[in-house]
């Protein structure tokens, strides 16, 4: 098992630490031959126009849309609004999520929190239902889902956090910077 994140910006050493921690083989991933060998890859939180703009300075825009097609791919925050067809904002997207999302839904830094989520998909990993506590910071919103794209989690007023198209997985939130593995395992799992 070899999964790539994608490290153009943003906390792709935190995404890459928790793949080491479970023993997965995991590589940085800058440009468009570092995805040949992969069974998945993860786009990380950070900026998603800075994200954007180097992939296509990179030329990694159809590489990557490719790589979608057959490959499991899960974007934390930023990738998620990077996976995303709709961002409300004109900015490059890879468009493979049949998603609409919004951007820093929750207002700005400062308003960055914390919360517990129940998210039933995760029970396949741990045998067991507990809260997943989520950390979202300048987050987006997933405004609705189309098409194949399902919600996986709610915030308590109904809003979604969390979605799934396939072997596309997209979170508002940053399960790269807690000590739950859970989502780690869960995304592996649809990589193999
Ligand atoms: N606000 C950022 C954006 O719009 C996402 C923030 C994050 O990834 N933590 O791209």
């Amino acid at each position: 098992m070899k999964i790539g994140v994608l490290a153009l910006q943003g906390d792709f050493s935190e995404h890459l630490s928790m793949l080491k921690k479970l023993g997965v083989q995991a590589v940085e991933v800058r440009l468009p031959k570092h995805l040949d060998d992969l069974n998945g890859l993860i786009i990380p939180g950070g900026e998603s126009t800075t994200i954007g703009k180097l992939a296509v300075a990179y030329d990694l825009m159809e590489p990557l849309r490719q790589f979608g097609t057959s490959h499991a791919i899960w974007g934390t925050c930023a990738g998620a609004i990077f996976l995303s067809k709709d961002a409300r904002s004109n900015q490059p997207l890879l468009g493979l999520m049949d998603i609409k999302v919004q951007r820093n839904a929750f207002g700005r830094q400062v308003d960055s929190f914390e919360t517990d989520l129940n998210i039933d998909e995760l029970m396949k990993v741990s045998g067991t239902p507990f809260a997943y506590h989520a950390v979202f910071i300048r987050a987006p919103l997933i405004e609705s889902v189309h098409g194949n794209a399902k919600a996986l989690s709610t915030l308590e007023d109904g809003r979604i956090v969390a979605a799934q198209e396939g072997h596309l997985l997209a979170t508002s939130f940053h399960p790269e910077l807690t000590s739950d593995t859970r989502f780690h395992e869960y995304f592996i799992s649809l990589a193999s």
